[in-house]
């Protein structure tokens, strides 16, 4: 209702069969909501085009379903918010909105790096929902890349070293999904 998904796409419209390398055990789990109870973080990992960003709505749109607080924001929205409401003077309000969430969803962690200022800031709100509530991400970054999006590396090691503790981790190393369509396309033509 609330979560403002950039596209309604829910799980019937994810073709499983297109993305025969996906953990389908991993995610049939992930669409039952079991990790947002166990306070687990999600974070899928590939290139673009790979449906990242599909599934995390798929999945954000199940744990409306069961009535979970959820939000969808992008990396680069979530601190530009964060950064207005602390000139605002309003960042503690925000902050506490940020924590109350059941399932809070970072979409397109890598494409634009962060100010400093940025990465604190969304250091601060990852560290208050360590625990207390899921996080999932989507980056088209492996881990050992994510220094060059905080900027800090010893911030980026405290911060990989509390998201991916118990997290399901869902590699998505396959061909751009719209490429896949376009060669079967030509195959069959
Ligand atoms: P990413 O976030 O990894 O860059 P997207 O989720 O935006 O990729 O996917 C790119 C496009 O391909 C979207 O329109 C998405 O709906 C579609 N798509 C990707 N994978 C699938 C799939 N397995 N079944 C149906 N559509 C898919
Ligand atoms: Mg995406």
């Amino acid at each position: 209702r609330e979560a403002r998904f950039p596209l309604l796409k829910p799980l019937e419209t994810f073709d499983l069969s297109a993305v025969p390398e996906l953990d389908i055990r991993m995610f049939r789990e992930l669409t039952t909501c079991e990790y947002i109870r166990e306070h687990r973080n999600v974070i899928f990992l590939g290139p673009s085009g790979t449906g990242k960003t599909h599934m995390a709505t798929a999945l954000g749109l199940e744990a409306c379903k069961n009535n979970y607080r959820t939000r969808f924001v992008t990396c680069y929205g979530l601190v530009n918010e964060l950064i207005e409401a602390r000139e605002d003077r309003d960042l503690q309000r925000l902050l506490k909105r940020y924590s109350r969430y059941d399932l809070l969803i970072l979409d397109e962690l890598g494409y634009i790096p962060f100010s400093k200022e940025g990465a604190e800031l969304l250091f601060q709100v990852l560290a208050e929902r360590h625990e207390k509530g899921s996080v999932m991400i989507t980056s088209n970054l492996g881990f050992a890349d994510w220094t060059q999006v905080f900027g800090d590396q010893a911030m980026t090691a405290a911060l990989l070293d509390r998201l991916t503790h118990k997290a399901r981790i869902i590699n998505c190393n396959w061909e751009s999904y719209r490429l896949r369509q376009s060669l079967a396309d030509r195959r069959s033509n």
